[in-house]
């Protein structure tokens, strides 16, 4: 049978892992938090709605009480907990040499990080427009519908990217292949390495962020580096659309009352994943002679705010 493993077992990897689970494949959730893990096995997953509240029966394991392999390996950890999963299920026998493993984790880099433990021909990538929230142990929230996009991370074709987004749309997780994953990944990134350390260091909400009547100015220059180091890596987007991408977040009836995901995890006491979004632009800006002073300036400020709240 045809079977599947989400490794970080969280908001994302509870949404996808039951959606999946639900559209009747094999699933098993593994992931390191012991009261989530008992809770899943006990009582399901819970998943609460716009309109209800029912639970999905799926059976949740930690790395180390893993005992088979996978055909395909969804990694859906924070991004700073991604190689250590993925180096625990390699010591584990977990993964075979045909195993897809595909992440749509936020962030940049993960198919180079991937690519030191399995070969670049097993890395998938996608990305997507889908949410997901944790209420407690054991407990989603799954509001709102979104979209999938994937591709093998060094863009050959391949019978596998078929077969998982056969599974996704069976899941009705709105999947397509893309022929250029790289452009919504870095588009994604660019979006997120400006609003979530901006809202962050400043304690605002995305639309009190939009509200300053000169945040323009203040977001362009930032977008300029992260556009220059993206087509410098042959990623091409234009700093125009991405302000207008970012400005298109600010409204009430778009993102504006939300504080973004790197604000949530600082006020929990939670790591970020600030070195996979401006760190990595700027360590990719050092290798490629690029200047990156204020994804520099930004990556540091929030270690600094981690410091207090972690
Ligand atoms: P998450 O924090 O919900 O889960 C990540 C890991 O942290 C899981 O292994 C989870 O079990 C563990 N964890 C969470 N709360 C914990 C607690 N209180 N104690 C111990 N362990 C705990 O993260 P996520 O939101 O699912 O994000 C996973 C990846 O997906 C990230 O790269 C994120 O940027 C990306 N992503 C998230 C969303 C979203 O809406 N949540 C959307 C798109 C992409």
């Amino acid at each position: 049978m045809y079977n599947i493993a989400i490794a970080g077992a969280g908001a994302m990897g509870g949404r996808i892992g039951t959606q999946i689970k639900e559209a009747g494949y094999n699933v098993t959730l593994i992931d390191y938090w012991d009261e989530h893990i008992k809770k899943i096995n006990d009582d399901g997953l819970e998943i609460k709605t716009e309109t209800s509240t029912y639970n999905v029966s799926i059976t949740a394991k930690k790395p180390s009480e893993v005992n088979e392999q996978y055909d395909l390996l969804i990694i859906l950890t924070k991004a700073m907990d991604a190689s250590a999963m993925i180096n625990a299920l390699y010591d584990r026998d977990a993964i075979k040499a045909s195993t897809a493993i595909l992440t749509m984790m936020n962030g940049l880099g993960h198919d180079e990080r991937f690519a030191e433990v399995v070969p670049k021909s097993q890395i998938f990538l996608a990305v997507t427009m889908w949410t997901a929230g944790l209420r407690g142990p054991g407990q989603l929230l799954l509001e709102g519908s979104g979209t999938i996009e994937l591709q093998r991370a060094d863009g050959e074709a391949d019978y596998r990217t078929e077969e998982i987004n056969n599974i996704f749309n069976k899941a009705g997780l709105n999947s397509v292949i893309s022929d250029n994953v790289f452009i919504s990944i870095w588009s994604k990134a660019t979006l997120n390495s400006v609003l979530n350390p901006l809202c962050t260091i400043l304690d605002k909400r995305i639309g009190e962020l939009g509200a300053y009547d000169r945040a323009r100015d203040m977001i362009q220059p930032l977008i300029e580096e992260i556009v220059a180091v993206a087509n410098a890596r042959n990623v091409d987007i234009k700093t125009d659309d991405m302000v207008h991408k970012i400005e298109a977040a600010y409204p009430e009836s778009t993102q504006g009352l939300h504080y973004p995901s790197m604000h949530q995890d600082l006020h929990k006491g939670r790591l970020t994943e600030i070195d996979f979004l401006n760190g990595q632009i700027a360590k990719y800006g050092k290798d490629l002679n690029i200047s990156t002073p204020l994804n520099t300036m930004l990556t540091h400020q929030v270690h600094e705010l981690e410091l207090d709240y972690v």
